[in-house]
């Protein structure tokens, strides 16, 4: 037997009782004449101790244990005299009586602490030592209590879990597809599912009304925090069910998960906003909300003072940010600067303070008189003390600026608490989003989406303006999920692809398959689909997915453990039938 109990479990009330452990050992301490020895397994640690006077032999053999050594030891039970309350089995010690060695380790490339000294890239390599820290184990059992929660509660409202293939044709999530080349089909490839969208829909049509799946989806991305090249989605479908069917289930399901999960419960149901109502007020269709400082749109106050940056903007708004006059110009500059980043790409700011006097001031003054100024300060909802952070130009852009700020504000005021949780669900999005440089549509959410009923006739005359029957849920700033009501009407469909610049000819050898289903007796339904890393990077409080997966990829798709992906033998390249351009595979 390799142990009779685990190190998490033992405490005064097995005072006594012989037992035997097995585990790593985290770390060893020589005090006089005792050795310390904290033997870790998943459960906890357990203190051993060895005494030189009453066993010098195997004190001596104690003393040669290196740090993650794999140990078993027996020995009693005994109170300690030094406790440690802070863990469950400070109360005891074991007083060993025999050690055994199951197996020896390297001195690993770094420590097994919950502040560890190794750095990402290191722990990235040896990611099977990184999973031992109690920061990894605890994201790992948080992910497995999640999804068990989820399957309970799927189950109690009738879904039934299918598995779909991971070896498919393209499903049109918008990414580039992952390809795996066929040996019996030469020249032809399977591309993994983006997700299994399509799947799902004709499991409708096959009639299993309520389907989900905890499934993996790829997606050939550019890399970063929260996307990883495979990741798990939460996926769901109804039929005989719209968008306020899913609504309903699926805030189900995440007030179920706070309750169960977090032990928060939310009175009443979660916000709804819509999307045109989200980037005015917040600059991002996926807002923070457990903070104010909602954007404010200054474009008709602005124009006609000469000031040509603001005269030739399309947008002119900004922030207030409360109680900040006070604010110092080395502290303006640097919010400039983060506004100037690539990634944010404001040109300059302009700022305004109400001072306490009651006079205004601002970066502007040259153009704007105080009465002006005032204005804006009315606009903008400002009292004496605010500060008013102000950015112009191409509406949207700069509203997704000012979504930046407004976050960068709330950290920099500490107006984020990790402990409160505001989910929101963002509805009505554009069915379509025009781009300029391929002039053409895009699905916003996927081409099986539908488009609101009343709305239909716009697809003809005015498709920019069609709204679907689409929605997001966001939990602090995060997309946890997303998904919509579909089109189960082949005609419909047909002139989706068309408006997405499909030929007949196209949409029929891609979907013809889901068009034809289509035919047979298809009901109405909907679905959505959650990101189940990013949600439990969330209720972990984790700001990358990667810590919440055991074994993921760095930002330039590697997995630096198994050292993938690598080159493919010539052999298997020929009995693939491809030919690797040496060209193309230098960077
Ligand atoms: N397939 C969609 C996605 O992966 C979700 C959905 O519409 O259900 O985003």
């Amino acid at each position: 037997m390799y142990r009779t109990h685990t190190c998490g479990e033992l405490n005064l009330r097995d005072t006594g009782k012989e037992v035997i452990l097995s585990g790593w050992v985290q770390r060893s301490r020589d005090l006089g004449g005792m050795t310390f020895i904290d033997l870790r397994d998943r459960y906890g640690i357990t203190q051993l101790v060895f005494n030189m006077e009453t066993d010098a032999p195997l004190c001596k053999e104690a003393r040669k244990l290196g740090r993650e050594f794999v140990i078993q030891a027996s020995g009693k039970v005994r109170e300690r005299s030094n406790k440690n309350l802070k863990i469950p089995t400070g109360g005891i010690e074991i007083e060993v009586n025999t050690l055994n060695v199951l197996n020896p380790s390297k001195v690993p490339p770094f420590t097994i602490e919950d502040d560890t000294d190794g750095g990402d890239e290191l722990r990235m390599k040896y990611r099977y030592l990184d999973l031992r820290r109690n920061v990894m184990k605890n994201s790992l059992e948080l992910r497995h209590r999640m999804a068990g929660e989820i399957r309970k509660y799927l189950d109690q409202q009738e879904f039934i879990e299918i598995e779909t293939p991971v070896m498919i044709k393209s499903t049109p999530e918008g990414a580039r597809d992952f390809v795996v080349p066929s040996r019996m089909n030469p020249g032809q490839f399977y591309a993994l599912p983006q997700s299994p969208q399509i799947f799902k829909q004709l499991l409708m049509i096959s009639g299993y009304d309520r389907y989900y799946q905890i499934v993996k989806c790829f997606r050939d991305e550019d890399l970063r925090a929260d996307r990883q090249p495979e990741f798990t989605q939460v996926d769901c479908e109804m039929a005989f069910a719209g968008q306020e069917d899913v609504l309903n289930t699926f805030e189900g399901l995440a007030k179920h998960l706070f309750q169960k999960i977090k032990n928060i419960s939310f009175n009443g149901p979660f916000p709804r906003i819509a999307f045109k109502d989200a980037m005015d007020r917040y600059g991002t269709d996926k807002p923070d909300i457990r903070f104010g400082m909602e954007l404010f749109e200054l474009t008709e106050l602005t124009g006609g003072h000469n000031f040509p940056v603001f005269d030739d903007a399309e947008y002119v708004g900004g922030i207030n940010a409360e109680n900040c006059a006070g604010f110092s110009r080395k502290q303006i500059d640097n919010l400039t600067e983060y506004v100037k980043r690539p990634q944010i790409g404001a040109s300059g700011m302009v700022w305004m303070k109400w001072n306490e006097d009651g006079s205004f001031r601002s970066s502007v003054d040259k153009f704007y008189d105080q009465a002006a100024l005032k204005k804006w300060a009315e606009k903008a909802g400002a009292r004496k003390g605010d500060l008013l952070l102000i950015l112009a130009g191409k509406r949207v852009h700069t509203q997704e600026a000012l979504s930046e700020l407004r976050l960068e504000m709330g950290r920099r005021l500490e107006l984020l608490r990790d402990d409160e949780f505001a989910p929101l669900w963002v509805i009505d999005f554009p069915l379509l989003e025009w781009d300029d440089e391929t002039t053409r549509f895009y699905a916003m959410h996927h081409p099986f989406t539908s488009p609101r009923p009343e709305d239909i006739p716009l697809l003809e005359t005015d498709p920019a303006k069609v709204c679907a029957n689409a929605y997001d849920l966001v939990i602090n700033g995060v997309e946890i999920g997303g998904g919509s009501a579909r089109i189960h009407d082949g005609e419909l469909q047909k002139k989706m692809f068309g408006l997405l610049g499909f030929t007949d000819e196209q949409a029929k050898e891609q979907f013809g398959f889901l068009i034809e289903a289509f035919t047979y007796g298809a009901p109405p339904h909907a679905g959505v689909a959650f990101g189940f890393d990013r949600w439990v990077a969330v209720f972990a409080g984790s700001e990358s997915i990667r810590d919440v997966i055991a074994f993921p990829k760095n930002n330039a798709g590697r997995d630096l453990m198994i050292d993938s992906p690598s080159e493919l033998s010539d052999q298997q390249l020929g009995e693939l039938g491809i030919m690797v351009d040496e060209q193309g595979t230098e960077q």
